[in-house]
Parts: C-alpha cells; structure tokens; sequence
C-alpha cells in the first residue's frame, strides 16, 4: 500500500546474382516510422531523471511508432487509445487519481490511422503498461506482439500500478507471445529480426518491466533509431547514465538493478555508434525534432 501511496505522486540479403539483386531491398530500404502523439502529461524533470530540476517541467508524450516496411507495417507500442478514459476510472485508484494522469487533447492511434487509410496486422509492445497498452482494444483485427516474460508477469501480477485488466484482458485482443533468440545483435545478447533483413530488430531491455524490449530501426539512409521504452524516460537520462528519480524509479521499475544495467549498456551503445538515435516513449523534446505523423522519417 506504502508502495502504492508513494506512485501517487507520480505519474535477405538473398544470395544471387545481379538479377535476384535487383528484387531483393537491401537492408533498411523502404523502411520509415512515424510517431503518433496519442496524448501527453507535464511533470518535473526532478522526477523523470535523477539530478533533475523540480523547477522545470518537462513535456511528457505517449505515442505509438507506426514502422512501415516493404513486408508489412506494425505499431510498436499504441500510445492513449479510444478507450482510456473509462480505462483509467476502472483501474486507477481514487487515491492516485490527482498524481496519476494524463492531459488533454487525446488523439488515439486509430483514429490518425483510419483518417489516413492505414491499417496495421500487428503492434509489438515494448511493455504492458498502462501508457502503452490503452490502444490495444482499437484494434481487433492486429496480432499483439509481447514477450513471454512479460505475458507471464502480467497474469501473475495484475492490476495497478501494472497492467490494466481493462487493457489487456479483452478477449477481442489477439496475444502473440514469443521468444527473443539466441542471436547476439549489437551488443545485446538476444534478438529477433522482423523481417530478417536487419532493418527492424528487437533487442532485450528487461528491468523496467520483466518482459520489456527495444526495437532498433535501420533505414535507408542507413541511419539507426533504436526505441527504449521506458527504459529511461528522458534522452538526457541516457547521456549522463541516470536512472529515473529514487522514488520514481523505485515505483515504476520493476528491477531498478537491470534497468541501470540497459541504461548502461545504452549509453555505452551511444558512445560506440556516435549517430545512433536513442528514443525514449516519453521524450517528447527529442520526438519533437523527428517530427509526428503523418509526417515520416525515412
Ligand atoms: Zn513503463
């Protein structure tokens, strides 16, 4: 209960010649993302990083990242959804209410997509958090992607401060567990490959939640974005190797020991890949630089 008063303050490259050359996209081509800002909150930096100004509010965002690809597009995360409202009501409690919020506009996912024509077989799920998981209900017709580790956790531990039953117990949503593999991928013991190209490929982020991911994008230009969930919450967070505030760490991260070792691990990727683009979910500062949908980076 102490635990939870205290969250209340918070918030192929196929083998060929030219001719099989020509069909085949080399790694990355084709492939762009969008970020779709479903909502936002503002809450003091002292809280998201630690070392942070409790006199500077920092712009919160929830998004869901739209990736296309020439095999097939995907939502990793789904941001605020269409249904957040009566969601937060059923499983948030009253007392956390003031503290844990979100503002206004909501702008689900589905709606910027069904406005654009898209439509999206599968959304991967860097973790099942409440901010990340609220637009899973939108969309009946997706297969959701999400660790075995963190399925497993979920059931075993239901509700507040973790998954929302009212998010993720719908029987219209389509579960898909599976397995990192034993494949070494830029540092990272395991991985998955999409697509098997390299140009989209999860990597293990486990701390913040016991199942959570990362998903590395390579594209076209070569340039690479790798999305870290709530691994930190801030860019800043990662350049100077800080973990969340005490407090809020203590809450929000499940092993506060392994999310400092992935947020070491990402800063020490950072140092060795110098043009790679860390994104945490909420870093709505750096986000603003790459821009929302339907604008796209390629
Ligand atoms: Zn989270």
């Amino acid at each position: 209960m102490r635990k939870h008063l205290l969250l209340g303050l918070l918030l192929s490259f196929t083998l060929g010649g030219p001719a099989a050359f020509a069909d085949v996209p080399a790694p990355g081509a084709g492939v762009s993302f969008s970020l779709i800002k479903t909502g936002h909150v503002h809450s003091p930096a002292g809280l998201v990083y630690s070392g942070g100004s409790f006199f500077q509010k920092l712009e919160i965002n929830h998004v869901a990242v739209l990736v296309q690809h020439p095999r097939g597009s995907f939502l990793f995360d789904s941001g605020l959804g269409r249904e957040v409202a009566a969601q937060y009501q059923q499983d948030v409690p009253w007392w956390a209410k003031p503290s844990f919020r979100y503002e206004q506009p909501v702008t689900p996912a589905r709606d910027q997509l069904d406005r654009a024509g898209i439509t999206v077989p599968r959304i991967i799920l860097s973790h099942s958090h409440w901010d990340h998981a609220s637009g899973l209900v939108d969309f009946p017709e997706a297969q959701v992607w999400i660790t075995s580790e963190e399925r497993d956790w979920d059931r075993q531990h239901p509700g507040f401060p973790g998954a929302f039953p009212s998010q993720i117990d719908p029987p219209s949503i389509q579960w898909h567990t599976y397995a990192l593999e034993n494949k070494p991928y830029f540092g990272f013991p395991r991985s998955l490959d999409l697509f098997g190209d390299g140009s989209a490929v999860l990597v293990p982020l486990f701390g913040h939640t016991p199942g959570a991911v990362g998903l590395l994008l390579t594209l076209a230009s070569g340039k690479q974005y790798l999305f870290c969930g709530d691994t930190v919450w801030s860019a800043q967070a990662l350049k100077e190797s800080r973990p969340k505030s005490f407090l809020a760490s203590l809450i929000a991260d499940n092993d506060r020991e392994a999310t400092q070792h992935a947020i070491e691990q990402l800063h020490q990727l950072m140092q060795e890949h110098t043009g790679l683009v860390v994104v945490p979910a909420h870093d709505a500062a750096l986000q603003d630089t790459l821009g929302y949908f339907p604008q796209w980076v390629r």
